[in-house]
């Protein structure tokens, strides 16, 4: 009866699912990686503690073979899914071409666990090594909800950081077709990044753009795609979520991400999914987790529909 265990009880795994680092192929609907490295960032560093924060806050959402119920629709979401906690990736400190080594085996993996492969960063640095793991898919599309750009070739000489992760990515994964960046608002994104992302076909579409056009916005997203989604927490403005490296000034508000992560869900294949940027200890109230730990959830729920997992 684990389920009746209050949030405060331990051992902390994500949304208090099953421990299992050894899982077997096929065993989960959903299954969550920790991915606790931040050598990427370049101003305050913290989202290595984003998986742990994430565990402690998703206590509270405590998934259960009954789901929750939706007072809304008047269902149960989530009857049925079978989420597993696969524990961390184990990052090696100062060796960033053998961590990335790391993420992208340990994301391999968990493509074959579970249909649903989730990432929990981590800076956003880490999804490059994580999309590395995608080589085998054709006509792969990300969605990107972030404030920031992330694609400089080069930021502050380093290769392979959060500003780099996916202009590394569209080099070095055969099949990522394009990328469609929503929330953007940061002020160093640069013209040769732009350039280049426009140039390439990517959808760049600001925070601006997204609240006075959600219709328009929503009709950049891709349909009927296989659909690699990365939520930077970032893309909430700070009022909702302080709790992260760069925070951006005139975000975007949970329910418009919502929106969009619907739509995102609704239309496509979603073959895997990041959240990354959470920095639990520059949010000293703990709200920034509870609101990642929320949207996670929220997210699963509009992905998981029965009918389609037979
Ligand atoms: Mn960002």
């Amino acid at each position: 009866m684990r389920h009746h265990e209050l949030p405060s009880t331990g051992p902390a795994t994500f949304f208090k699912a099953p421990h299992r680092p050894d899982a077997d192929r096929g065993e989960a609907h959903i299954g969550v990686l920790g991915v606790p490295f931040d050598e990427g960032a370049s101003s305050r560093p913290g989202a290595r503690f984003g998986p742990m924060a994430l565990r402690d806050a998703s206590g509270r959402y405590a998934l259960s073979s009954e789901g929750f119920y939706d007072l809304e629709a008047g269902v149960m979401r989530l009857a049925g899914a079978r989420l597993v906690d696969v524990g961390d990736v184990d990052p090696i400190q100062n060796a960033v071409t053998e961590t990335f080594d790391r993420v992208t085996s340990a994301a391999r993996r968990l493509r074959t666990v579970a249909r649903l492969p989730v990432f929990v960063g981590g800076d956003h640095s880490v999804s490059f090594p994580v999309l590395r793991a995608y080589d085998d898919v054709p006509d792969l599309h990300v969605v990107q909800l972030d404030a920031h750009l992330g694609f400089s070739d080069v930021r502050r000489g380093s290769r392979f950081t959060g500003a780099t992760a996916f202009r590394r990515a569209t080099e070095e994964v055969p099949g990522l077709k394009r990328i469609t960046a929503l929330g953007l608002r940061e002020l160093n994104s640069g013209r040769e990044a732009v350039d280049k992302a426009r140039a390439r076909g990517h959808a760049l579409l600001t925070a601006r753009r997204v609240r006075e056009d959600l219709e328009g916005a929503l009709a950049e997203i891709p349909e009927r795609a296989a659909v690699y989604l990365s939520i930077d927490v970032d893309v909430l403005d700070p009022a909702v979520l302080p709790g992260t490296s760069d925070p951006e000034p005139d975000g975007l508000g949970y329910a418009h991400v919502m929106r969009l992560i619907d739509a995102v869900v609704g239309r496509n294949r979603l073959i895997g999914l990041d959240l990354v940027e959470l920095a639990p200890h520059l949010d000293p109230t703990g709200r920034s987790a509870q609101v990642a730990a929320r949207l996670l959830m929220d997210t699963f729920a509009l992905w998981w529909d029965p009918a389609r997992m037979v």
